[in-house]
């Protein structure tokens, strides 16, 4: 019994030396380990320690693009402004729209002439009575409308006779008619792409005047028919116009990320061009 009791003592004495040395040792080795990858979860001594989960955190740059996967250079998504002119004989693949939706005989871009018409029924369906007012423009008869635009100013101006445009002032008269009437070449009605949209009351342009509903709805479902809004007024220092009732055919995957980030088309297209300059 005796030898059994001294056993017991010494094997107690010798776990208690060993647990002692362990003590010692692991305090006097205190590491630190990174852990799997976790960014701020390390071992120290005995204990683990993670960042604080309420430290505010730097938010990554997005990795996923989101933007739409296109050829920028497809002719459906050819820009038309000031500093991209068409020539004067570009005309695009056309056709009539219905006349049911128009005043008079319109021509658009055979890509757009049924996304156009649909969009137009739905329109009607939803409770307001659309037209198209003005589609497909050539470039003379752009021509026209600024020539006439220039003259009516400088008439203004007391520039009279047929020789006015002779006169060194006249350029002054030009000058303002480009800011009221797109200048031959840069009007993206010439492309074949473009529609102005009005209520069955107005044959001119006097937004306010319009149908608001209608266009609630036009900015509401236009991109479901490939159309987004060319120039809508909260844009007018990067488009240059304020043209809330044209719209432009870009096919479905482009308007339905312009209209849904609501950008312009100056915004869209630079992103594929960075070198495009705008505003
Ligand atoms: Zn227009």
């Amino acid at each position: 019994m005796r030898r059994n009791k001294l056993a017991w003592v010494l094997l107690t004495a010798a776990l208690c030396l060993m647990l002692y040395t362990i003590v010692v040792m692991r305090s006097d080795n205190r590491i630190s380990v990174i852990l799997g990858g976790t960014d701020g979860a390390f071992v120290q001594s005995d204990s683990l320690t993670f960042a604080d989960p309420n430290a505010p955190v730097d938010t990554p740059e997005p990795t996923v693009n989101i933007w739409p996967d296109i050829d920028i250079t497809q002719p459906l998504y050819t820009i038309v402004n000031d500093e991209n002119p068409l020539s004067a004989p570009f005309e695009p693949d056309s056709d009539k729209v219905d006349s049911q939706y128009c005043f008079s005989a319109t021509l658009i871009d055979v890509r757009a002439k049924q996304p156009l018409e649909e969009m137009l029924q739905a329109c009607r369906d939803a409770g307001h009575p659309i037209y198209v007012i003005a589609a497909y423009r050539s470039y003379s008869y752009q021509n026209n409308l600024f020539n006439s635009m220039a003259s009516q100013i400088a008439y203004g101006m007391g520039l009279t006779g047929k020789d006015a445009y002779l006169d060194p002032e006249y350029q002054k008269a030009a000058d303002q008619a480009r800011k009221l009437v797109m200048f031959p070449g840069t009007s993206e009605h010439q492309l074949g792409l473009a529609v102005d949209l009005m209520d069955k009351n107005y044959r001119h342009p006097i937004y306010e005047n319009m149908d608001q509903e209608m266009f609630e709805w036009l900015d509401a479902h236009c991109a479901e028919y490939g159309f987004i809004k060319r120039y809508p007024t909260r844009k007018l220092l990067l488009t240059g116009w304020d043209e809330p009732w044209h719209y432009r055919y870009v096919g479905k995957e482009a308007a339905t990320f312009i209209m849904e980030h609501g950008i312009c088309y100056e915004e869209f297209y630079a992103h594929y061009n960075p070198d495009f300059t705008y505003g």
